[in-house]
């Protein structure tokens, strides 16, 4: 069994007593049902309840438990691709429906902590994308030219803006995005849950759907509890953690875990010099490095991690060399936490929303870029569960593809990785 320092993240947890979570009674009927308590499941949980329905939400761990309280907290709007590739991608109405989406992911989240007043760390500085290569610096001029002509507020650094602002070795320039920012991704799950349950939404805790039947328009829900729900919809917010509820969700997803690590609080000097404005940056090397400064002032590290569960300290090691490539002058400071968690990332790289028989809903896959997009998703799922108006949706409805030969993927990205690696290695 896993050691539970290296399930625990370095977030400060609200007190769980501010949830008021409610276990299933026997033959429930509801309106909708959320399996996931997740960013995704309790977004769509509190837009539905706020516009009438009756909500019942399913987590088969604690809240917070799944990667909505496992994550780096970088708030990064827009998806991987660029405007005009999504342009090209999905047509003018289309793309330009679902770049207008995309752009406003962060203030989704931001809006709800402030508008709210909810009880979470949160900061909106920015986010930079540090280049380490003249091909990386390229790829920000052309992904800065074009958020600039659509107004947004971002915009390029040089090698010693960049070099001032994050106190890291080793970049040639980068991108600055301010519509971005940082927060306590554990606390703001907590209190999505809070606000949903005091919207009316009814959560329960170590729940685990187990199976799905429909039955003359409605779906029955039955759990490891012994009990079932009823409802003409079911959302299944499993996203990277699915598993055999919907045949081939799973197998259509690569599977990847991210790891971090969280060191030692920094001095005052180190604090000053290091994210002295408190950005979040990502790094544009393939096995891709970030970083941002927690509340309390460490220095917080993630990237990838090995595919099977982690064993000892030293399946971290990897990111522990890439602090010290960043940041020599850390050489002393000891690393005070250790976690991990799965990413879903899917073979297009773009989110998927399937609706395989209806009234049974799903979206998976946000490589990454989850806590804008999973918050700012809900109120457009629970307006299409409302309304069955799919343009409601930012992304279009898709057949589940399962990845064939999914069983043996996890050995081609382990593959893939030590790969990429060795070419990011060469071009330090
Ligand atoms: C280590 C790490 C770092 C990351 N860093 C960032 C970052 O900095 N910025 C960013 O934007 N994104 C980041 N991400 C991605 C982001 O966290 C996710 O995309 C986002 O949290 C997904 O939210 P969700 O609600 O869809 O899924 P989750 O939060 O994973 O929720 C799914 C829930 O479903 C539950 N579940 C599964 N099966 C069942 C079942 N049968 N019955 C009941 N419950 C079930 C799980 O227990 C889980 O709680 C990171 C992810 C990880 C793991």
């Amino acid at each position: 069994m896993l050691p539970s320092r290296f399930s625990c993240p370095v977030w400060r947890r609200p007190d769980r007593d501010r949830i008021a979570v409610a276990p299933v009674g026997p033959r429930e009927v509801v309106d909708l049902v959320v399996v996931g308590a997740g960013f995704q499941g309790l977004s769509t949980a509190l837009a539905a309840a706020r516009s009438g329905m009756v909500v019942r939400v399913v987590e088969a761990r604690d809240i917070g438990e799944g990667a909505s309280g496992l994550n780096g907290g970088q708030v990064i709007p827009g998806l991987k691709y660029d405007p005009e590739w999504l342009i090209a991608r999905f047509g003018e109405e289309k793309g330009e429906r679902l770049i207008d989406f995309a752009s406003r992911t962060a203030d989704a989240v931001f809006d709800l902590i402030e508008g709210e007043g909810l009880d979470v760390e949160h900061l909106r500085n920015g986010w930079i994308q540090a280049a380490h290569t003249h091909t990386a610096m390229g790829n920000a001029e052309e992904r800065n030219r074009q958020w600039r002509a659509r107004g947004a507020d971002v915009t390029l650094l040089n090698a010693s803006d960049i070099a001032l602002m994050t106190g890291a070795h080793g970049y040639l320039g980068g991108w600055l995005d301010r519509r971005a920012g940082v927060i306590n991704p554990l606390a703001f799950v907590c209190e999505l849950a809070r606000l949903a349950v005091a919207a009316g939404v009814r959560i329960a805790t170590g729940e685990t759907a187990t199976g799905l039947r429909q039955e003359s328009g409605a779906w029955t829900v039955s759990l490891s509890g012994g009990q079932s729900i009823s409802a003409r919809t079911v959302l299944l917010a499993t996203n990277a953690y699915s598993g055999r509820l919907v045949p081939g969700l799973a197998q259509s997803l690569v599977p990847l875990h991210s790891f971090q690590i969280a060191t030692a609080p920094l001095s005052e000097a180190q604090q000053e010099a290091i994210l002295p404005h408190g950005q979040a940056v990502s790094d544009s090397r393939r096995i891709l490095v970030y970083y941002r400064k927690s509340p309390d002032g460490r220095l917080v590290l993630g990237g990838r991690g090995r595919m099977s569960e982690p064993k000892s300290e030293e399946d971290w090691a990897h990111l522990q060399r890439a602090l010290l490539r960043l940041f020599p002058a850390l050489s002393d400071i000891s690393i005070a936490h250790r976690w991990f968690g799965r990413v879903a990332v899917t073979p297009d790289h773009l989110p998927h929303v399937h609706e395989p028989e209806k009234g049974l809903l799903m979206v998976a896959g946000c490589q990454g870029r989850g806590v804008g997009l999973m918050t700012a998703i809900g109120p457009r799922l629970a307006k299409y569960i409302e309304t069955g108006d799919r343009t409601a949706l930012p992304f279009p409805v898709s057949a589940i593809h399962p990845i064939p030969f999914h069983g043996l993927r996890q050995i081609g990205v382990a593959a893939a990785i030590a790969w990429y690696r060795l070419l990011d290695g060469l071009e330090k």
